[in-house]
């Protein structure tokens, strides 16, 4: 075992496994992440909503293929096999009408 040193914080993912890992989910803005959730972003888009604490999952093959703009495709083609958390203003919960600009809009992760 080895000894952990830094102070271990909820992953704010699962809010279940206390993690000393941390990634940026936004400029400036830390989350911490568990081993298993991050294990979970090789395969899914990881969205946490900084307003209320939200966390949505979404396929990233699914996100892919439903994706109809070659160019928008493209750049999420390249992101994949990144792990990918990012960082949302507002999500359903907080805002009904601002999570449609995240689906409609599909907005390229940041890497
Ligand atoms: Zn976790
Ligand atoms: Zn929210």
């Amino acid at each position: 075992m080895s000894k952990v040193s830094s102070k271990l914080e909820q992953c704010n993912v699962c809010k279940h496994e206390y993690t000393s890992t941390n990634v940026e989910a936004m400029p400036g803005i830390k989350v911490y992440v568990c081993r298993n959730c991050l294990k979970a972003t090789k395969y899914n888009f990881i969205l946490i909503c900084m307003s209320c604490g939200s966390v949505y999952i979404r396929n990233k093959k699914l996100v892919i293929e439903r994706i109809t703009d070659n160019e928008l495709k493209r750049a999420y083609l390249l992101c994949q096999d990144m792990q990918i958390i990012q960082g949302i203003d507002m999500c359903i919960a907080c805002d009904p009408d601002g999570i449609l600009f995240y689906m409609d809009n599909q907005k390229i992760p940041s890497c």
